[in-house]
């Protein structure tokens, strides 16, 4: 798919991913769960010029979770937009917001699989790794 297009909840915030598959991974790490009530449901747009952000600067809060990595939200409808690694400047993006790609999404893999609470499972075959990267 091209020009793939999503937006928040309420609609301030414009992402785009030039070109992608239908490849979504979860992750269950402890800030993943905190911050969205859950696992995160993730697409990886692999490189940052696939990326188009059209963020309206009102409406988006930049919160810095880790010395190399912030977390990136809509301020007035609370949702998710992504996670920045700004060393590799690598995006990790909410699946959710790609009403395109979740359509048809192949959810292949989960990641931080050790820091999954036991109280839910999927029960889609996936590859696991774990906080260490290992396969699980
Ligand atoms: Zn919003
Ligand atoms: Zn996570």
């Amino acid at each position: 798919m091209k020009n793939i297009q999503g937006t928040c909840l309420c609609g301030r915030n414009h992402l785009a991913i030039k070109e992608y598959g239908n490849f979504v991974y979860s992750c269950h790490c402890d800030m993943c769960r905190k911050m969205s009530a859950g696992p995160v449901m993730a697409v990886d747009p692999e490189t940052s010029d696939n990326v188009e952000l059209a963020l309206d600067e009102a409406s988006v809060t930049y919160y810095q979770s880790s010395p190399e990595v912030e977390r990136v939200f809509c301020s007035t409808c609370g949702t998710y937009l992504f996670w920045h690694h700004l060393e590799r400047d690598h995006y990790c993006m909410n699946a959710e917001l790609f009403p395109d790609i979740i359509k048809e999404a192949n959810f292949g893999l989960q990641v931080f699989y050790d820091k999954k609470p036991a109280y839910y499972d999927y029960s889609n075959e996936t590859k696991r790794m774990s906080s260490t990267w290992e396969e699980l």
